[in-house]
């Protein structure tokens, strides 16, 4: 089975540059032949990636991307094969949507508050009709002319400890792994290794987690074969993509180097084929 699968790209549903059929064609001259939009508590672009895939020719995944908490550590869960149509998943989206808003002003206030007088419409127009997140707040303070860089944004005001910090709305890896399924779909661990240390990862195999993201710009060679090798020891399957922002994060270029093979895409339909008792085992 000849072909790249990268199953992890944002488009300006989220926090990506890209409106969704111009990250459609940009995976086509990249090579790829099958892709999942996973926007932060977004599913706006899959209709549309649907509808453009077939007409390109590449394979649409539905997908999405979750934010969870494990103690005080950040997790993020990606989310496939869901339907994109289940009442509960989406009716979940819009309360994590609207929770992100109220975050995005409560953030706002306290950089009005260091008497950067950053307007909140500003944030609002960074993410048009995307799921807003710091990335959006960064970019504001950036175009207002309020911080140097995006990195700045994060490193002076937004980021973790930093004094315009919030938290999220997030809901434990439990109780995202159970949407995800409820909706007929499969949960893995993104980008684990950001900041997912051993016992983290134990926990979340425990709560019923179904693969690890193996493949992602932010792991070396080693830790990629690593993570396959804990996916093949503890009978989980593994994900993996260039986690594209549409270039915004100086990634113009990555698209097509990260990527998993067809066969692990079909792992992952045998296995909720299984589930769905749509396989008679041997
Ligand atoms: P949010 O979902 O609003 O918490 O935003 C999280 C996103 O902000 C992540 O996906 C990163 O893209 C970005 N981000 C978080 N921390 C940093 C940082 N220290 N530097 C640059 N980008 C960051
Ligand atoms: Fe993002
Ligand atoms: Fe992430
Ligand atoms: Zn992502």
């Amino acid at each position: 089975m000849d072909g790249k699968a990268d199953l992890h790209l944002h488009t300006v549903f989220s926090d990506g540059a890209l409106p969704t059929r111009d990250l459609l064609l940009r995976a086509r001259s990249a090579g790829l032949t099958t892709i999942s939009i996973t926007d932060h508590d977004h599913t706006g672009a899959l209709q549309e990636a649907a509808v453009e895939g077939k007409a390109l020719g590449i394979r649409v995944i539905a997908g999405v991307e979750l934010s969870t908490f494990v103690g005080e550590l950040d997790v993020h869960l990606l989310g496939y094969f869901f339907d994109p149509s289940d009442k509960t998943l989406l009716a979940s989206l819009a309360l994590f949507r609207e929770e992100r808003v109220k975050r995005a002003r409560r953030i706002v206030e306290k950089l009005n508050d260091l008497k950067l007088p950053l307007k909140f419409e500003a944030v609002l127009a960074q993410a048009g009709k995307g799921s807003v997140g710091r990335p959006h707040i960064a970019n504001a303070l950036v175009e207002e002319g309020l911080t140097e860089s995006y990195q700045q944004a994060f490193l002076k005001f937004l980021g973790s400890g930093r004094p315009a910090y919030e938290k999220k709305y997030q809901i434990p890896p439990r109780e995202a792994i159970a949407l995800v399924a409820g909706a007929g779909g499969l949960s893995f661990v993104a980008h684990p290794g950001n900041a997912v240390d051993d016992a983290t990862l134990r926990t979340l195999m425990k709560e019923g987690i179904d693969g690890i993201e193996a493949v992602h710009p932010s792991h070396s060679a080693e830790m990629t074969s690593s993570y396959r090798n804990i996916a093949s020891e503890c009978c989980l399957l593994v994900c993996g993509g260039s986690d594209f922002h549409g270039g915004r994060k100086k990634d113009a270029d990555i698209l097509g180097r990260y990527w998993i093979s067809l066969g692990e895409v079909d792992a992952m339909e045998r296995r909720l084929d299984r589930r769905l008792g749509r396989l008679n085992e041997p």
